[in-house]
């Protein structure tokens, strides 16, 4: 007989009927083998009974005891106290929610066990509302203890840890789960076979190493990070492998217009700009799809960069597609363009979401037969519609903005005639290398890791909200010395409309207090030509104090504005804070912050605040972030359209990821079938890649 698969769904086992099977489908649990993998977030030590007189407060204990009274009392609260005394010392039960059955349960002279939180009390030690079992009336009878340590599972409502202990237990006995990995592939340390990995883990014995367990960090659970690291991986590559056999124009021609594009430029690239710019045009001259992910701190000057890849596929004889998640930025990027690349005569088309019907055919007219050759917009230049004459390279600015998916459903508008488009997306957000390797593992990887010469910090200051009067009135003489300046409107609700009344009152307050001040405002709600004027204004220095929305968040560049004030700064993410910091400083004279805030301060919001008002590095920003909020936020899932992780941790684990990602690479070559198997076991339905 077949031996019983753990790929068979739930229902398999005694007591999985379809009301149960629904509640675990909550938590993300279909096979066998997904609750199998469903490990324990804690665990509870009931393998040994702790006397009275030897429990301490803030620890959980499993006691026993007799009763020597039991009484309600009301003091604050009515409650139910109950002392119990086992010759070595006592301790109190409270209990708030009670009714006869359990004051006559909980009688006195009965012998209790009892697991629970111990607390210190009114009168000493105590347990509230503690698990209890009545185990006699005689002396101390003798009850054995639990012989491993207890496992406390993630939940939902309407599944209780009792079901999801017994569920496991009966799977782990029942169900015959195979080694997939050959033991010598696993890191030295951890070579557990994985059935001894899972019974450690789900029934660790009283001598298990509780702490290690307890942070995620005992080898058996390092085993299993490993493996799911690794299936993550070998999906990954799998994509790109797929990825890497398709075609593409492999771009080539003499380097003139380059050479007139970089001549014009008012400064001369970094180092770092034309590194980067060499990995690009060297990808491109392939006949398969280039596949980078450029990143470059704010300020770094990644619209140079994507402009040169778009100029060297149109000057190879190809279009070149750029998008921006904003309209503001795709703007900004349509007007540089404009300034820089249609000199050289480059026919340039643009899509946004808000544009005429009449305006919008006119441009996709010119995209479809060719007579445009560089196409800039917002997500508008992902719909169907839009179909090009030769699409060869797509750009993607601010890729974090976007979601995997989006990504690639530009990069198969060049589908047509089986080739694929080049892909270059840009990003500012540092991400720490562990990340970056699971996340963008389909990519390559650039870094524009110096910024333009004579860049100066931006002092960053944080000042409470009630002392608003004497910024207002330090801005008042800044702007009469000639500076420029944001006032950066936030709301903690991804609300437009919101942010967009938030921006007006404020603009209203603002002109009152400052009537010289020459004043301007940008935001969602916007007409797009009006945005654009405003900004244009602003840029041409006709505006002094620009109110804005977080719409300025992400691109948008004025290297003559100096000064910002962020309101709200506490409700804010690093990141985002760091974004928005760095439309200032990008001149070479200095500029300054100032986060308002209203006290009083959270201690996150105080370690954020600190940090960003000592650091400057996207890099530190980006790895405190990490430690504050933990990769899942960091990444955000629209971002990373991974499957989540079930075990491993992209932070307590970085160390298993460059492992994972080495062995991936040598099973992948060796053994086909082993990573389907895998790959199946971690993400089941979850590849979300696989079709691409
Ligand atoms: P990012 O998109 O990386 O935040 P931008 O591309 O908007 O940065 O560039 C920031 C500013 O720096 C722009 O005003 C740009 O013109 C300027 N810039 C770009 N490259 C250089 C350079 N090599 N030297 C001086 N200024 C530069
Ligand atoms: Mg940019």
């Amino acid at each position: 007989m077949k031996a019983k698969s753990p790929e068979a769904p739930l229902t398999q086992l005694k007591g999985v009927g379809a009301r149960v099977q629904e509640r675990l489908s909550r938590l993300g649990l279909e096979r066998i083998e997904d609750l199998l993998l469903h490990l324990p977030l804690r665990y509870q030590d009931r393998t040994r009974l702790t006397p009275l007189g030897a429990v301490r407060p803030h620890t959980e204990a499993l006691v026993q005891g007799r009763v020597e009274y039991a009484q309600v009392v009301q003091r604050k609260r009515r409650a139910f106290l109950v002392r119990i005394a086992d010759g070595t010392g006592c301790l109190t039960l409270r209990f708030f929610h009670f009714g006869a059955a359990l004051q006559n349960r909980l009688s006195q002279g009965q012998t209790l066990r009892l697991f629970g939180e111990v607390r210190p009390g009114p009168a000493g030690l105590e347990m509230v509302h503690p698990e209890y079992r009545l185990i006699g009336a005689s002396e101390m009878p003798q009850v054995p203890v639990e012989s491993t340590l207890t496992p406390v599972y993630p939940s939902t409502e309407g599944i209780g840890q009792a079901v999801l202990r017994r569920l496991i237990e009966q799977a782990l006995h029942e169900y015959e789960i195979e080694d997939i990995i050959p033991l010598d592939q696993l890191p030295p340390t951890l070579r557990y076979g994985l059935k001894e990995a899972l019974e450690l883990v789900h029934a660790p014995p009283p001598e298990a190493d509780l702490a290690a367990l307890t942070g995620g960090r005992h080898p058996a659970q390092q085993r299993l990070a490993f493996e799911e690291l690794l299936a993550h991986q070998l999906s990954l590559m799998r994509l790109r492998h797929r990825l890497r056999a398709l075609q593409s124009p492999a771009l080539q021609n003499d380097g003139t217009l380059f050479r007139q594009f970089i001549s014009a430029l008012p400064f001369t690239l970094t180092l770092a700009q034309q590194r980067v710019i060499d990995e690009i045009f060297r990808d491109m001259a392939r006949p398969t799809p280039m596949m980078r992910l450029v990143q470059g701190d704010v300020g770094s000057g990644k619209t140079i960069v994507a402009l040169a890849a778009c100029l060297h596929t149109i000057a190879s004889g190809y279009q070149a597609a750029l998008m921006a998640p904003t309209e503001l930025l795709a703007e900004q990027h349509y007007r540089n363009a404009g300034k820089w690349l249609q000199p050289l005569g480059v026919h340039i088309a643009w899509l946004s979401g808000k544009q005429k019907k009449s305006e919008r055919d006119k441009q996709l007219a010119a995209l479809a037969d060719g007579s445009a050759q560089l196409a800039i917009g917002t997500h508008a230049l992902f719909q169907e519609q839009v179909r090009f004459h030769n699409l060869a390279l797509v750009g993607i600015d601010e890729q974090h903005r976007f979601g995997v998916h989006q990504r690639l459903a530009l990069r198969d508008k060049a589908n047509a005639a089986n080739m694929q488009a080049h892909q270059l997306v840009m990003t500012a957000t540092p991400i720490p290398r562990t990340l970056a390797m699971t996340t963008y593992a389909d990519l390559d990887y650039s870094a524009i890791d110096e910024l333009p010469a004579g860049r100066r910090p931006v002092t960053t200051v944080a000042i409470a909200d009630d002392r608003r009067s004497e910024v207002i009135a330090r801005l008042r003489s800044a702007i009469a010395a000639g500076r420029q300046a944001y006032w950066v409107c936030t709301l903690i609700e991804e609300s437009e409309a919101l942010q967009c009344e938030a921006a007006e009152s404020t603009h209203a307050l603002l002109r009152d207090a400052l009537p010289d001040v020459r004043l301007g405002m940008v935001h969602g709600r916007m007409k797009t030509a009006d945005k654009e004027a405003v900004m244009h204004a602003f840029k041409q220095g006709d505006i002094d104090l620009l109110v804005a929305t977080t719409v300025i968040e992400v691109g948008v560049d004025v290297p003559s504005a100096t000064l910002m004030i962020i309101e709200n700064a506490e409700r804010l993410g690093l990141a985002q804070l760091h974004q928005l910091r760095g439309r200032i400083g990008r001149g070479t004279t200095d500029s300054s912050c100032v986060l308002l805030y209203r006290p009083p301060l959270g201690e996150i919001a105080k370690r954020r605040l600190q940090a960003l008002r000592e650091t400057h590095d996207g890099f530190e920003i980006a790895r405190l972030d990490l430690e504050i909020r933990g990769p899942g936020e960091f990444l955000g899932t629209r971002q990373t359209g991974l499957a989540k992780l079930r075990v491993a941790d992209l932070v307590r684990d970085a160390d298993l990821v460059a492992a994972a990602r080495k062995a991936a690479g040598m099973l992948l070559e060796q053994d086909s079938r082993l990573c389907d198997a895998l790959i199946r076991r971690w993400l089941g339905g979850a590849e979300r890649y696989a079709e691409v």
